[in-house]
């Protein structure tokens, strides 16, 4: 398939793609999506078919609109009224109960979806000229280091896509915060840049945090007795790079000294090593840069990637660490 790259300038062409039942990927604040008609089953499939995703995986439908919500649920809760209030457009996705005419491709076949209005003109303009919610997964092959830019998009999905809008360089960096509001405790299934602290802020009351966010070596990534995470893609073998790869975890200053250890003898067997490590508590920048770091340590072809762990038990900087463990395949060393 020849894929069509398009400007900011072209985004009606883009859209008409997506009317069509076609694919398109684009920018938005957090990651590139890849998107698709979000109530046309059959071009839902072929974004699975395109990543490589499993099917039971469900996709963020993303809407132009606060009030389009109405398309895919049918009612809304006071909590979810202040969310959308506080927080939209922006990086929460919301899962509510679904409408029966949102098919099962699109939520994985569960009673509920995930909805959410991106922060991004380029993503709210082709949303308004498509006509439809559209539903989009990250832009990346299902397993690799979610894409931030267009680059590393072209690099997954050149020949596999209608169309890629080539726009900025994603601000946010990791994917949106994902609560569950369809029950009676609002719960976190995914960490993000809005932290549980924002949300209780919000609307007055506790969040929950799905326990599975917190158990830290699932038996190979998937499976393992405590590992049953609600969110059905928290589950599989994420972000991994090409290269193996370590995170070390303790002290700052220990970490720093067990990455220089184990580079220089790394080196010494003719291993070449990349390594990873932000400023302390610089959180919002590492949630910016992690997933380009890896794209790029995986472009300069290292064997081994060393990442000193983030300080955080549960705002943005355990959001990083939630993807950093995974990539690692949750290969973690201590000091
Ligand atoms: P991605 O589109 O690659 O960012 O992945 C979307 C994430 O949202 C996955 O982890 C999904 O499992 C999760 N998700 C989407 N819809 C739902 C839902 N209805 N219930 C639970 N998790 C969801
Ligand atoms: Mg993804």
């Amino acid at each position: 398939m020849d894929t069509k790259i398009l400007t900011e300038k072209e985004i009606q062409e883009a859209a008409a793609v997506i009317k069509e039942g076609g694919l398109v990927a684009f920018p938005t604040e957090t990651v590139y999506g890849l998107g698709a008609d979000a109530l046309n089953e059959k071009a839902v499939a072929k974004v699975y078919e395109a990543k490589g995703r499993p099917s039971d995986n469900p996709m963020i439908v993303h809407i132009a609109r606060a009030s389009d919500i109405g398309q895919l649920t049918p009612r809304l809760s006071p909590d979810i009224v202040t969310l959308i209030e506080n927080f939209w457009p922006g990086p929460l996705t919301l899962v509510v109960k679904r409408k029966e005419g949102v098919p099962d491709r699109t939520t994985g076949g569960l009673d509920t979806v995930g909805v959410r209005m991106p922060d991004s003109p380029i993503a709210l303009e082709l949303i308004n000229w498509a006509g439809c919610p559209i539903a989009a997964p990250s832009a990346n092959l299902s397993g690799k280091p979610s894409p931030t830019r267009f680059e590393d998009v072209v690099e997954d999905l050149d020949g596999k896509v209608d169309a890629i809008i080539k726009g900025p360089d994603c601000r946010v960096g990791i994917e949106s915060t994902v609560l569950d509001v369809s029950g009676d405790t609002p719960t976190i299934l995914r960490p993000g840049i809005i932290t549980p602290e924002n949300i209780e802020a919000a609307i007055g009351k506790k969040v929950a945090v799905d326990p599975a966010l917190y158990v830290k070596r699932p038996e190979n990534g998937s499976g393992g007795e405590e590992f049953k995470p609600k969110s059905p893609g928290m589950k599989y073998r994420h972000y991994a790079p090409k290269a193996d790869m370590t995170v070390i975890e303790g002290n700052r200053e220990q970490v720093k000294a067990e990455i220089q250890r184990l580079k220089a003898l790394n080196e010494r067997l003719g291993n070449k090593v990349g390594v990873i490590l932000f400023e302390e508590k610089a959180f919002i920048e590492a949630a910016h840069n992690f997933f380009a770091q890896l794209r790029d340590l995986d472009r300069q072809n290292v064997d081994l990637i060393l990442a000193g762990a983030l300080s955080d038990t549960d705002g943005v900087g355990f959001a990083v660490m939630n993807r950093m463990l995974k990539s690692a395949g949750y290969n973690i060393v201590r000091v």
